[in-house]
């Protein structure tokens, strides 16, 4: 496995496994791996002869009063771990490399942005898929694998990859669970014993609102009542947001039907998380 740190050997890398008529596959992430990571690599794995995996805490997509510095970190565990399930190369630029003095270039996805995490994070996604696209253009890629566990975050990327008309195919995969339910996620470090029992409550109220649609229930205030009221009976939590959505605009939808989307941010104690499940699917 190859480290590459500079943009224009990680360009010269995807020419060359291009021209050999290799396919390349792609899993952006900001590192500090878990289960649900090595899942997208082990697809990446699959459905490719080439898997590059890009390790990068983007500062753009973090606000000013968020964990950009506190994001955990830990390079050589991460790429022992990449190494086990066979990436061939893992890309990690310094900031400098990424935006160089004089950087104003952004991607900004209008719509499907602004609801959910859009409301509290208002620069969030431009900085995500403003990495996406440089890294797209640096790792050349025919498929990136992505998480469904951040909805939203997929939903500007695909909208992303159709509207600049990026050459590549972009793959969701299910959200990766621990035993009890709660989504696999870098932060779940800060999380005190106490308050992970209370990040239970977020699962524990997608799969509340799925057995209400399940017996009939369409009406989404109701669901997202019952789900609130679960949540907020545990300690330490505070809801960002609950929302049922229409699972392609991300626009609320007050009625259930066709495809929608239960997202909730919930932050417990000083840790913000996220998790969605689409109603009618299992979780
Ligand atoms: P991150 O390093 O948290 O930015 O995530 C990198 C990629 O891993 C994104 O595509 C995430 O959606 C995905 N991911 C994060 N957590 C999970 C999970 N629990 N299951 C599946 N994919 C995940």
């Amino acid at each position: 496995m190859r480290v590459i740190k500079t943009i224009k050997e990680m360009q010269a890398n995807g020419e060359s496994v291009r021209a050999s008529g290799k396919r390349i596959s792609f899993v952006p992430t900001m590192g500090y791996f878990h289960e649900g990571h090595l899942s997208l690599m082990k697809r990446a794995r699959q459905v490719a002869d080439h898997v590059v995996v890009s390790i990068y805490v983007n500062p753009t997509q973090f606000g000013p009063k968020e964990d950009f510095s506190q994001y955990p970190r830990d390079f050589e565990r991460d790429a022992q771990m990449a190494q086990e399930v066979g990436v061939d190369v893992i890309f990690f630029p310094s900031n400098e490399e990424m935006y160089p003095e004089g950087y104003q270039t952004y991607v900004d996805v209008e719509k499907v942005t602004k609801n959910l995490c859009g409301m509290s994070r208002p620069h969030h996604f431009r900085g995500v898929t403003t990495v996406c696209c440089k890294l797209f253009n640096i790792v050349k890629p025919h498929n990136a694998v992505f998480g469904k566990k951040d909805f939203q975050q997929l939903a500007a990327i695909r909208r992303m990859v159709v509207d600049l008309n990026l050459d590549l195919e972009i793959i969701g995969l299910p959200t990766y669970r621990e035993q009890d339910g709660l989504a696999m996620s870098s932060r779940n470090v800060y999380l005190k014993e106490e308050e992970r029992k209370s990040a239970l409550t977020l699962v524990g109220a997608l799969k509340l609102a799925q057995k209400l649609y399940a017996e009939g229930q369409t009406d989404a205030a109701l669901i997202i009542d019952k789900a609130k009221q679960l949540i907020e009976a545990a300690p330490f939590t505070q809801i960002d947001y609950i929302k049922i959505c229409d699972a392609s605009s991300l626009e609320d939808v007050h009625r259930i039907e066709g495809k929608t989307v239960m997202a909730l941010a919930v932050r417990v104690g000083k840790t913000r998380l996220i998790d969605n499940s689409v109603l009618g699917e299992e979780i």
